[in-house]
């Protein structure tokens, strides 16, 4: 049923319904903190889902990359000590073998006891094992003053001596027939830096006739360090076991006879045949990790050192594209998260608009319904909405039986009262009459409804002549009681005529025209008998005292 009927106090319970406005909007108002507070909470899970995977994400790229680094590191570390060990062997077998030549030559010069003869013997012998042995660049055999007896260069410098050299000082005191590898010199007769690795030599008594030597050229113990792959930053040191350096890859003179300075290192190799450590050099300023090697037949050692940058490069590379790999994915991921995130704002955003908009409609509906339904001068129903009630109301009497009356209402002389007061004021006049007649429809069923013009109706279900005629007398009298000046001449106040029918079981009228027209022969009925009237139609069985005059 579409029309929500009279506003007027006492009507149809439908009409509470539509009255009940704020049902509706509190109804949306709490739909709509619901909608915020789920997408408040949908953007924080969102977030912190975000949030959660990007932070496990870059954890994860730290810790691989930590571990890939540790890992780098260690194999470098193992590569660096294999290195030192392979220099290690390499120079070993070197001086061994220059030792052995050595130890050969002492050999002959201790049977001959220093023997010109032996000696002028020896010479060319000297020569060719200089040219023929590849490591050594020089042979020389000095007597117990130090002065040149032989060499493998041929004659010797007049006057020429030794006595002062480290080696020889070393040897004169010194009873051991140990082969020596002393501090790199530059080379009287060449001038050549070397290093020199000298024996003494004994007479059969065992007391001190001289020192042979051998020198190996610096340049080849350098060309044979450059054959090994320590990057661009590495660096390659022959020491003796003091720590004196005695070959240095880079190669510098100042660094040649130095003792390594940093004491982290001399401690380790002072202390242990082989080993690893880190270290700033002191020399360059490079961030260095150094294994270092003792030489299995001498007391000398091998540290090899390479740069941590240089091992890192290739870790560096991986890390970088593992990480740029990693934040790509959480840039992935913080746009997926923000899409959603907008599309949430924008769904709730959606849905408020169309709730707004669906009350708006409601409120429009109800708008609509009401204009429909009712009238805008009055206040009371309109005429579409008194056809409904009467049908309907008219159709209930007929399924039950019960009583149903009808009260038709026209205000007297209301042309009259225009003319005298003007329209505006026939309006006003017309809205009072309505209250009035309101008033005296108190059932919550009673209709109360605007005809037409000046004239009004009232559908009165379950009530027959008799008692409508008490609530026609009753809109009547309260018409009169408020003296609404109608005219002077004849002094008369405003008054209403109204016609009584009913629809009863006896008179069984057919339909709800039938009611009306009867109604309204009524109301011309209490024209005709003088106005300011309720007459009830003179078929409806009436007691005579009942009828108001
Ligand atoms: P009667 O007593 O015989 O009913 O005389 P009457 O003048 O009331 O009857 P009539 O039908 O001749 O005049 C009705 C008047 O009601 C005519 C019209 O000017 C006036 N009227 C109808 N509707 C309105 C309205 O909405 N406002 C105003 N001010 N006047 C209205
Ligand atoms: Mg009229
Ligand atoms: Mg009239």
């Amino acid at each position: 049923m579409p029309y929500c009927a009279a506003r007027h106090q006492g009507s149809r319970a439908k009409r509470a319904d539509l009255t009940r406005p704020s049902h509706n909007n509190s109804c949306m108002y709490r739909t709509k903190a619901q909608a915020k507070s789920v997408q408040r909470r949908t953007i924080r899970a969102t977030t912190l889902f975000v949030v959660f995977v990007c932070l496990s994400l870059l954890a994860v790229d730290v810790w691989l990359a930590w571990r890939a680094r540790e890992q780098q590191l260690r194999q470098a570390m193992v590569s660096n000590t294999n290195l030192a060990a392979a220099v290690a062997q390499q120079m070993d077998g070197m001086v061994s073998e220059v030792g052995h030549l050595l130890d050969s030559i002492a050999f002959e010069l201790e049977m001959g006891r220093m023997d010109p003869q032996v000696l002028t013997h020896l010479q060319p012998i000297l020569k060719n094992h200089a040219d023929s042995n590849q490591h050594v660049h020089g042979l020389f055999v000095y007597d117990a003053q130090g002065a040149w007896l032989i060499s493998s260069q041929g004659s010797a410098p007049t006057g020429a001596s030794n006595a002062d050299r480290e080696y020889f000082i070393h040897h004169r005191s010194d009873p051991s027939l140990a082969t020596r590898v002393g501090k790199p010199i530059v080379s009287r007769s060449t001038g050549v830096w070397v290093i020199p690795v000298s024996r003494r030599l004994n007479d059969p008594a065992g007391h001190f006739v001289g020192v042979l030597l051998a020198t190996i050229d610096l340049a080849h113990v350098r060309e044979l360090l450059a054959g090994y792959q320590i990057g661009e930053h590495g660096a390659v040191n022959v020491a003796q076991a003091n720590t004196a350096i005695l070959v240095r890859r880079p190669f510098t003179v100042e660094s040649l006879g130095k003792e390594m300075t940093a004491s982290v290192m001399k401690q380790q190799v002072l202390s242990q045949p082989s080993g690893n450590f880190e270290i700033i050099s002191p020399v360059d300023g490079v961030e260095r990790v150094a294994s270092f090697q003792r030489m299995p037949n001498h007391p000398l050692v091998v540290t090899v050192a390479l740069s941590k940058h240089e091992m890192l490069s290739e870790w560096r590379e991986t890390t970088w594209i593992q990480t740029l790999w990693i934040l790509l994915l959480c840039a992935i991921t913080a746009l997926v998260g923000s899409l959603v995130v907008k599309a949430v704002r924008q769904r709730a955003k959606v849905e408020l608009d169309l709730g707004q908009t669906r009350d708006e409609l409601t409120k429009a509906n109800e708008r609509l319904a009401q204009l429909a339904s009712y009238d805008g001068l009055t206040g009371l129903a309109n005429r579409r909405a008194f056809d409904e009630t009467l049908e309907r109301d008219f159709a209930e009497s007929c399924r039950s039986g019960q009583p149903l009356s009808l009260v038709m209402i026209d205000v007297d002389h209301f042309k009259q009262y225009n003319d005298l007061h003007g329209h505006p004021q026939g309006d006003w006049c017309l809205q009072q009459v309505a209250r009035a007649i309101e008033s005296a429809a108190r059932r919550p069923l009673d209709f109360v409804a605007r005809y037409g013009g000046e004239e009004m109706v009232m559908v009165l279900p379950n009530t027959d002549a008799a008692g409508a005629l008490i609530v026609a007398e009753m809109a009547r009298s309260t018409v009169q009681a408020m003296q609404i000046l109608h005219s002077t001449q004849p002094p008369r106040d405003v008054s209403i005529s109204l016609g009584v029918a009913s629809r009863t079981f006896d008179n069984a009228l057919p339909n709800m025209q039938a009611l009306v027209q009867r109604a309204d022969e009524a109301l011309y009925q209490a024209k005709a008998a003088g106005r300011n009237r309720v007459m009830v139609h003179e078929k409806e069985k009436l007691f005579p005292e009942l009828v108001s005059t």
